[in-house]
């Protein structure tokens, strides 16, 4: 068990010191990227041994929530992990609304909001639940039809419309780029997230100050940093290939 351990160690160390090559290569402050580890199909050892070494690589002790998109796992998951553990988890991408109920208790964050319908149920429940939640509104700058989130072209108006919920702290946007070997493509879904989110800043009225922008995984989280990310999701990078689900 100690040998993977080590292996844990390493990967997270090279993940760290790519951001910060990234960063510096953009003439970013390394602080402005948060660094995202996504712990989906991994289990619980696996997100505690990650933290332990994102904690020595970011010298960082702190609370850190952890990326997952199924609801089940994360019902599973928290009911194994103690609050004083330091580990929180954000639903990244699609949420089906008879989930809302079950799921939202359990996280910090949602990177994934795609529809009005899910916002009003979000909304519903966190009213009952007397809180707020922070919110990245997915957008699919790809234009693949089998990737979720509001539409390039839709996207404006679907987060104009959000100033109308209370409880949904709107912090940006999220997207999850095409994946191709042809780095002009990739790079042009984040330059399309950033414009948006450029435009999203020129209305102040919208009431939050659109500053995140959540792109990149482990197959270009540096070109999603020289693009202006703010949040990179990172799994297989960090925690070695996923097992089948
Ligand atoms: C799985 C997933 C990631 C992480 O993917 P890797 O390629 O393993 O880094 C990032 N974002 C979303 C939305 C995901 O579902």
């Amino acid at each position: 068990m100690d040998e993977g351990e080590d292996a844990v160690r390493e990967r997270v160390r090279r993940v760290w010191d790519r951001i910060g090559a990234a960063c510096e290569a953009a003439g970013r402050d390394r602080d402005e990227v948060r660094l995202m580890p996504v712990s989906k199909l991994h289990t619980v050892q696996e997100i505690r041994a990650v933290h332990a070494a994102l904690a020595e690589a970011s010298g960082d002790a702190g609370r850190r929530a952890f990326g997952e998109n199924r609801v089940q796992e994360i019902v599973a998951k928290t009911g194994q992990i103690a609050p004083d553990e330091g580990i929180d988890f954000t639903l990244i991408g699609h949420l089906q609304t008879n989930k809302v109920n079950t799921v939202v208790p359990l996280i910090t964050e949602f990177q994934g909001l795609d529809s009005l319908r899910l916002a009003a149920r979000l909304d519903r429940r966190l009213t009952e639940l007397g809180r707020t939640l922070d919110v990245l509104v997915e957008v699919n700058t790809s234009g693949e039809p089998a990737k979720h989130g509001v539409a390039l072209d839709e996207a404006f108006g679907f987060c104009e419309a959000l100033a109308d919920y209370e409880t949904l702290d709107v912090k940006g946007l999220m997207t999850v780029a095409v994946n191709s070997p042809d780095e002009q493509r990739v790079a042009a879904c984040f330059d399309a997230l950033v414009d948006l989110r450029d435009r999203l800043r020129g209305q102040a009225m919208l009431g939050s100050t659109w500053c995140e922008l959540s792109m990149g995984m482990s197959g270009d989280f540096p070109l999603a940093i020289a693009h202006g990310a703010t949040t990179v999701r990172i799994g297989t990078a960090l925690f070695g290939p996923r097992p089948a689900p």
